[in-house]
């Protein structure tokens, strides 16, 4: 594959670093006395959860979750399974899940619900990016870095084909 794809950006690092902080800003104020334990969904998520979590200055837990959803290219596959599983118990926690995306929202609803199951204190979703356009079922996000246009992302942990994750800056890339 020698295809080289066109990048643009939409945020830099400098933006990014912003509304990270305000983020754990907001993040902070509701949970800053109740241990939460943070699932990032991986791999998206890393590098998000890598920079919140520094500017949360109260006691945590972290933990990642991996699942399956997306085929190589650019489509949801709409058939979501759990790769990779939690190693703490979820049951009376208070579970903040920490997304890169959240797009037909397929993935992020049939995580919810999956950890409804295990009966949380408490739920809520914090995604860097929310690209409202391509919804298909109900997603709501409690804390929103951007809403993105209906283009394909990457940098800052996404990637297109396992590439670009290491990229500093969020992109679009060109068809
Ligand atoms: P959804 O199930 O909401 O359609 O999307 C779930 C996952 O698809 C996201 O967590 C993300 O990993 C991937 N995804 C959705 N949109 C994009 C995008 O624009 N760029 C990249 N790199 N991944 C995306
Ligand atoms: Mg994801």
């Amino acid at each position: 594959m020698n295809f080289q794809p066109k990048l643009h950006v939409l945020f830099r690092h400098d933006e990014i670093e912003a509304t990270v902080k305000r983020l754990a800003a907001e993040i902070r104020k509701d949970y800053h006395d109740k241990y939460p334990l943070l699932i990032g969904v991986l791999k998206g998520s890393f590098m998000f959860m890598a920079d919140l979590i520094r500017l949360l200055d109260f006691p945590l837990e972290v933990e990642f979750i991996r699942l399956s959803s997306y085929g190589r290219d650019r489509q949801s596959s709409g058939r979501i399974k759990v790769v990779q599983n939690l190693s703490s118990e979820v049951r009376d926690r208070e579970v903040l899940v920490i997304e890169d995306i959240v797009d037909t929202g397929l993935t992020t609803s049939f995580l919810l619900n999956y950890l409804r199951k295990k009966k949380p204190a408490s739920l809520k979703l914090c995604s860097l990016t929310d690209k409202p356009s391509r919804r298909q079922v109900p997603v709501s996000i409690d804390y929103l870095g951007f809403a993105v246009p209906d283009r394909f992302l990457v940098g800052y942990g996404l990637d297109w084909n396992q590439k670009f994750r290491n990229l500093p800056d969020i992109y679009v890339l060109e068809d």
